[in-house]
């Protein structure tokens, strides 16, 4: 491709509403445009970066034994009625009417649309197990579209849906699947963590979440230095390792004037602040729900919401007024004597002689005691992680990072497919729901998650993988003959070799084409200037920038060798990785 034709339409400007590099450098670059809110058109550099991924995504699939569809991006209700979530899943899902007034959805996901495509059509256990996907558009209508492409409300996602015979078939093309997702990512050159994702509310199924890490993330992760483990905070693990032991004194009221916080109550009364029962008044579903942790630390609503089988949008923090209706008083609250449902963090009941609220105004109990004094239903671990903390069954400390969820594998179980009544004959004739998995990888997101990691303050560096064009040949001054016609000799070359270039033709000034250069991020690159009538180039690369002075021949040979060891460079970590494995 010649620049002069290139539809590249690049901003010195930075726009001022994007928040994050990835954004301001599509926009900037020329590789994206804003359509509408979370709404984003694909310019050719762009749409090539899709297409790069989307190929990478398939290749892996495809390896993997899933087999490839294309379903509508339109699906009808009565399937999402179906299975409970026309209404469960809220105001994300983008709903519409035909003219006969018959409701649809544009598709967020495609678990029903899927299980009612093989519905009657996938009748044996013979014809399992199946692996069907797709790679797709999807609506969402989040509430707060944001950093562009990675929160949008149109995106491309592959989804793939795995249908088998029960639940260890189940476990295993799950498995494959998280193969599948390590050689993608890999092939994307993103560094990431793969945590366990949330149980949803029937608890039990697992799933896996794959982190791209960056500053910029939504979500924060606490992983292990050395090993595999890592966990979303939500999910971590705390082991709480305060205790005290020491013999139970007596119970005794004091006056605690305006200490309305564990800081407060910990500096009037000298007591360490995990010695102080830190109260969280809560209403779940209007109920009044009391909870109760050690000082020095924070509830996870995520824990909590797990331990009581309730979704998370369903707890609210009690307001001043309902806290005191229930008997207590803002600040004051304690397990004492307390009407309501009380739940402790099992820590708690290690710790003697602790100081809890009294229920009433500038009052709390010193010399607090679980069982003596007070009794609840005890939660295991309901702790959100924190800066020192042991990872469980090791000696080692949390590392914490930010992350984007780049990709999303679930094990669904019989949910779906009971749900939509879909089932097929076992080997003794026998009827049976299948058991499926879920799988997600989000394309377009995965380039704003590329992007941050692969970054300037000059522009984007694309990994050599997903990059527009591998190379680009800038021409100094296309007036020179010399100069043009060896741009042109190498263009030609590169291009015979079957890689991707572009031709930096256009008549402006050198400093402007090696910015344009930089922001777009073309990870090899020669330049034809004065020597050209010597046939010497530069050659750079876009990661380090070093200059090389080389014939226009060896530079396209290192062009050669650069793109087939990437190859090679593949193919190896795949194989490392299979030979770990032991497969
Ligand atoms: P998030 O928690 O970020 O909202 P999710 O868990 O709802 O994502 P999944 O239902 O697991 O997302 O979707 C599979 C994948 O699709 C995600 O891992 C993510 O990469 C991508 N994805 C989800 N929502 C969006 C979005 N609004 N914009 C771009 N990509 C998205
Ligand atoms: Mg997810």
């Amino acid at each position: 491709m010649k620049l002069t034709k290139l539809y590249m339409p690049t901003l010195r400007e930075v726009p001022s509403d994007a928040e994050v590099e990835s954004h301001k450098l599509l926009l900037r670059s020329g590789m994206i445009r804003k359509a509408t809110s979370g709404i984003y058109t694909y310019l050719p550099l762009g749409y090539r970066v899709v297409r790069k991924i989307e190929q990478i995504v398939r290749e892996e699939m495809d390896k993997s034994g899933a087999q490839e569809i294309l379903m509508s991006a339109v699906q009808p209700a009565e399937i999402w009625q179906e299975s409970g979530r026309w209404e469960k899943y809220g105001p994300e899902m983008f709903k519409l009417k035909d003219r006969n007034g018959r409701d649809f959805c544009l598709g967020p996901t495609a678990e029903e649309y899927f299980t009612e495509l093989i519905k009657g059509e996938v009748n044996s256990y013979k014809q399992l197990p199946l692996n069907l996907y797709q790679i797709q558009t999807k609506y969402r209508d989040e509430k707060r579209p944001r950093f562009g492409i990675n929160r949008a409300r149109e995106f491309i996602m592959k989804d793939a849906y795995s249908f088998d015979v029960d639940k260890e078939s189940m476990e295993k093309a799950y498995m494959i699947m998280y193969r599948a997702y390590e050689r993608i990512f890999d092939r994307l050159e993103l560094e990431y963590k793969v945590v366990e994702g949330q149980n949803g509310p029937m608890g039990g199924n697992k799933s896996h979440e794959f982190i791209a890490l960056s500053e910029t993330g939504e979500g924060r992760i606490g992983y292990s230095k050395t090993s595999q483990i890592a966990y979303s905070d939500e999910k971590a693990p705390v082991n709480y390792t305060f205790t005290d032991d020491s013999e139970p004194k007596d119970l005794e009221k004091v006056e605690t004037k305006d200490t309305t916080s564990i800081d407060m109550v910990s500096k009037l009364l000298k007591v360490e602040k995990n010695k102080c029962l830190k109260a969280i008044d809560l209403l779940i579903s209007g109920k009044p729900v009391f909870v109760f942790i050690p000082g020095d630390r924070e509830l996870n609503f995520e824990k909590l919401s797990e331990f009581l089988n309730v979704a998370e949008h369903e707890i609210e923090v009690m307001d001043e007024e309902t806290i005191k209706s229930c008997g207590t008083y803002p600040g004051f609250t304690g397990p004492i004597n307390l009407k309501g449902q009380v739940i402790i963090d099992k820590s708690v009941t290690k710790i003697a002689n602790l100081v809890v609220g009294a229920n009433e105004k500038d009052k709390h109990y010193i010399n607090a005691n679980y069982k003596r004094d007070f009794q609840g239903q005890i939660a295991d671990d309901l702790l959100m992680v924190k800066e020192g903390d042991i990872i469980p069954g090791t000696n080692e400390k949390y590392e914490f990072a930010r992350g984007i969820e780049v990709g999303n594998i679930f094990q669904l179980g019989t949910k779906y497919s009971e749900a939509l009544n879909v089932t097929y004959l076992d080997e003794n004739g026998k009827s049976q729901n299948f058991y499926m998995g879920s799988y997600g990888v989000g394309v377009t997101r995965s380039i704003s998650a590329i992007i941050e990691q692969y970054h300037d303050e000059n522009g984007i560096i694309w990994p050599l993988s997903v990059a527009p064009y591998q190379v680009i040949v800038t021409v100094i001054n296309p007036k020179d003959k010399d100069q043009m016609e060896l741009g042109e000799k190498i263009y030609g070359a590169v291009e015979n070799l079957g890689y991707e270039v572009i031709l930096d033709d256009r008549d402006e000034r050198a400093g402007v084409k090696f910015k344009d250069r930089d922001l777009i991020g073309i990870p090899l690159r020669i330049t034809v200037g004065k020597k050209a009538k010597d046939s010497i180039v530069e050659f750079s690369k876009r990661r380090d920038g070093v200059n090389l002075e080389i014939s226009a021949k060896e530079a396209v040979e290192k062009i050669n060798n650069i793109i087939i060891d990437n190859f090679t460079g593949d193919l190896a970590v795949s194989l490392e990785k299979m030979v770990k494995d032991g497969q």
